[in-house]
């Protein structure tokens, strides 16, 4: 089964502007099955939902180093208990101490917009141990996710990354914060999600899923169905409207292998790609990405 989630969300327990309560109704009214709640340094933790939508307890690890002035933020998912942030003085030391932090909690470790306040990239990212994402999309207007002249974007550090060799899967967040005023000046729900291939809908299966990277992520593409065999890959994408759809595949360095039109683009391996991602882009502008295969 495939299952829609968004695993960075904040509410009225940090600097959210809806209660917990509210939120997880906006969630729930539009179709997801389940949802992190991670305020800043603060494990929301409410009950009574547990019908059609699943909360995965979390929290968004928000340290600040040199003097306040660089924001290290990591979301632990699936934790146990509340995590207090550490500034352990430089980025990698500060990124690592909260990622085993999270972790001891219980859970699995997100790094959060490389790019809010330029704060880190994939030469820090490749120094990290026990990561499991990487926010390559956050729809939080302080994120810099598309990055600029001189900086690189989420997907090209993403990219760096895995050329490295160092396997850490890509997530597209909400980052929310505004439930009312719905405007591009504001964090609104509904900007960037998971969907998760796993057993059941229940926090440790879909867990399980994030770890094992059975997932692909998107900003509005609906994804069918992914065909992963041992030399090819192949998506069916779902028709909205009379967009036309476009996927890159893409290999070592962010080299682009092949680009396919359509709704059911495929890709045979010639096994010294490195590894072999999708990313497919729509009329609209909407975007989704599947995780890398790593090829030997
Ligand atoms: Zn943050
Ligand atoms: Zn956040």
């Amino acid at each position: 089964m495939w299952y829609k989630g968004n695993v960075h969300t904040h509410t009225t327990k940090s600097d959210g502007d809806a209660d917990p309560e509210v939120v997880v109704e906006w969630y729930k009214n539009h179709d997801y099955d389940f949802l992190v709640l991670s305020d800043h340094n603060h494990r929301t933790i409410i009950d009574g939902y547990s019908d059609s939508l699943i909360l995965i307890p979390g929290e968004e690890v928000s340290a600040r180093i040199l003097g306040g002035d660089i924001p290290i933020h990591l979301n632990g998912i699936g934790i146990s208990r509340v995590v207090e942030p550490i500034d352990a003085g430089g980025v990698v030391e500060t990124l690592q101490a909260n990622v085993d932090s999270i972790i001891q909690a219980g859970g699995i470790a997100s790094l959060n917009h490389p790019n809010a306040s330029w704060a880190y990239d994939h030469r820090d990212i490749v120094q990290i141990q026990g990561a499991t994402l990487l926010e390559v999309y956050n729809g939080w207007p302080g994120s810099n996710s598309e990055g600029g002249p001189g900086k690189y974007s989420g997907e090209e550090i993403w990219d760096k990354v895995l050329s490295s060799g160092k396997i850490i899967y890509g997530i597209a967040v909400d980052d929310a914060h505004h439930y009312s005023d719905f405007n591009h000046t504001m964090a609104n729900p509904g900007r960037g999600w998971i969907v998760v291939n796993a057993e059941t809908l229940s926090s440790k299966s879909i867990i399980d899923s994030l770890i094992a990277g059975k997932f692909y992520f998107s900003t509005g593409i609906d994804i069918e169905d992914i065909s992963l065999q041992e030399h090819s890959i192949e998506l069916v994408i779902s028709q909205h409207r009379d967009y036309i759809y476009n996927t890159k595949f893409i290999g070592k360095d962010g080299e682009v292998l092949k680009e396919v039109p359509g709704l059911n683009p495929k890709y045979e391996f010639s096994g010294d790609e490195g590894y072999v991602r999708a990313s497919t882009k729509s009329s609209i502008g909407t975007r989704a990405w599947t995780q890398p295969r790593f090829l030997k």
